[in-house]
């Protein structure tokens, strides 16, 4: 017998490494869970409303004249129980940082601190239209100020740019000041620099700007090759877009000359700050000579992320740059707060970067997370991110193959070279990872190291969950160079589904259920 995801049911034989297969394709207390419509009837309904019976002609003719199940308006009908026994098993299927340690590098998946959620809450903040008059909103005008305050007070940078809704977002309000301040000059360019470790957001964000890409090759210290930089800049390079510390998990230690080179070339220093995390309170990127930063304040300032929430970007201007930032700002004038919203005369802004004023809620909570743990407490963040990686690097090096040698930043990167001539790949030792609990770490990121595994444990985990994780890797490590292939080839064994069609997925989703598949109502 098939059960409803193909899996065979029967308790037959257990290979090795294999989860046992169950009559119902349960696997423990997580249900194999169909779609609702799969599970819906017409004859069932979660409401008691009386039989419409001598009041039907009250209703206008606009009773419905067939059933409102499957069969006819396409509702699945379900009592109340199956309804939420439907939703609720959905809802363990989700992984998240509330249920276990999740190190994908490059994200800063950390915990995001429910205080942040109550003040996000209260009715005055959260309860606002933004069209509402100015008059009624000094409160979330002030939080935009204070917020605006301390991001600039921590970068070291001047001016500020709220609006952008993510960090790929912030790059391209980055990247059109940029722009705009050369166009200023009369000094249109066309080539942006960008290293080739580099999140895929950067060349990208440039190739949406209008720019082509030129591509800076690493050095064997894992950071960006100074003399081949210098080579490559003219006066045709508008900007260089770095990530400090970059994407694998290392402080760049020239940035001091980087900086000096891209300047003397009449071009401007872009720094990607989605790993502001590891440097927060220790480092001010203003005082590296950065022209514009995105800040992801749902990786640093712990405002909840994944699964397509709303994140927020905001974006540090330096001197140079800030005539051309984008509107709307909050100025102060006698009367209170308010919002610049138009150019003025002689004013060079871009425009705008959203319809109103950027993510309202995550500001509130990474102000909250701001004021909550102090400078002392935002230091301490970076000095236990970077802290917690550097055990994980220490607790693996022996087993797995560290890709550079000495300490790391908030993130330790691997590649696969521990795994030759085993069988097992990264990809088949990240879902083993799975069957041990434990969400894989980002894979074959960055694009500089072969098979790469970047892990970042951000400063919100315990040493006692870092041991764990590391006792899970140790022994996978070993495992695969013992020659236990069967436990790697089909993994995971034990989640609801197993090897996805990933490829697929991307190129040809599937976005909604199509009625009368080949599901009986
Ligand atoms: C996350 C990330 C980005 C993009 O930020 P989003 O908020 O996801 O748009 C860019 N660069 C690096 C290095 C990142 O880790």
């Amino acid at each position: 017998m098939m059960n409803r995801q193909g899996r065979k049911s029967g308790t037959g034989g257990i290979a090795a490494g294999e989860a046992p297969e169950t009559f119902t394709g349960h696997s423990g207390l997580d249900h194999v869970e169909p779609l609702i419509f799969e599970i819906g009837d017409n004859a069932k309904t979660g409401v008691d409303l009386p039989a419409p019976g001598d009041f039907t002609p009250a209703l206008g003719g606009l009773a419905r004249q067939q059933p409102s199940g499957l069969a006819g308006g396409g509702l699945p009908g379900l009592s109340e129980p199956e309804v939420i026994r439907h939703y609720t098993r959905l809802s363990r299927k989700n992984y998240a940082i509330d249920s276990g340690l999740y190190p994908l590098g490059s994200c800063t998946m950390k915990h995001n601190p429910r205080l942040n959620e109550k003040i996000a809450r209260i009715p005055g903040l959260s309860d606002v239209h933004p069209l509402q008059p100015i008059s009624t909103v000094q409160g979330s005008l002030k939080v935009m100020d204070e917020l605006a305050h301390w991001l600039k007070t921590l970068t070291g940078m001047p001016a500020i740019a709220l609006s952008p809704k993510a960090g790929a977002h912030g790059e391209l309000c980055g990247l059109m000041a940029i722009r705009t301040a050369l166009e200023a000059r009369g000094d249109a360019r066309s080539l942006v620099l960008v290293p080739e470790s580099a999140h895929g957001t950067n060349p990208a964000t440039a190739a949406l700007c209008g720019y082509g890409v030129k591509s800076i090759p690493a050095n064997a210290r894992g950071r960006v090759d100074l003399d081949l930089l210098k080579e490559a800049l003219d006066d045709n390079v508008a900007a260089l877009m770095l990530t400090n510390p970059n994407t694998c998990g290392l402080f760049e230690d020239q940035v001091i000359e980087i900086a000096e080179a891209v300047h003397a070339a009449g071009a401007f220093f872009y720094c990607d700050g989605a790993n502001f995390n590891a440097i927060v309170g220790r480092v001010r990127p203003g005082d590296l000579g950065v022209d514009a930063m995105h800040l992801n304040l749902h990786k640093t300032f712990s405002t909840p992320h994944g699964g397509g929430g709303p994140g927020s970007g905001p974006v540090v201007f330096s001197e140079a740059l800030a005539p051309f930032i984008p509107l709307p700002e909050v100025v102060s004038d006698g009367e209170g707060l308010r919002l610049r919203e138009h150019p003025g005369d002689g004013d060079r802004s871009f425009g705008r970067m959203t319809a109103f004023h950027g993510q309202m809620g995550m500001f509130l909570r990474a102000l909250a997370y701001m004021y909550s743990h102090g400078a002392d407490g935002l230091r301490q963040v970076a000095e236990d991110a970077v802290l917690n990686a550097n055990y994980v690097l220490a607790g693996l090096k022996d087993v797995m193959s560290l890709s550079y040698d000495g300490p790391c930043m908030h993130e330790a990167l691997f590649d696969d070279s521990f795994l030759k001539g085993t069988g097992v790949e990264t990809l088949d030792f990240a879902k083993a990872m799975i069957d041990e609990g434990f969400h894989p770490m980002t894979m074959y990121f960055p694009l500089v190291v072969h098979g790469a595994m970047l892990i970042e444990p951000t400063e919100t985990e315990s040493k006692a969950s870092l041991d764990e994780f590391i006792f899970a890797l140790r022994s996978l490590a070993e495992a695969a160079k013992a020659g236990d292939t069967a436990r790697f080839a089909g993994a995971p064994h034990l989640a609801p589904l197993r090897r996805l069609d990933e490829t697929a997925a991307a190129r040809k989703p599937i976005l909604r259920w199509v009625p009368n598949s080949s599901v009986e109502p």
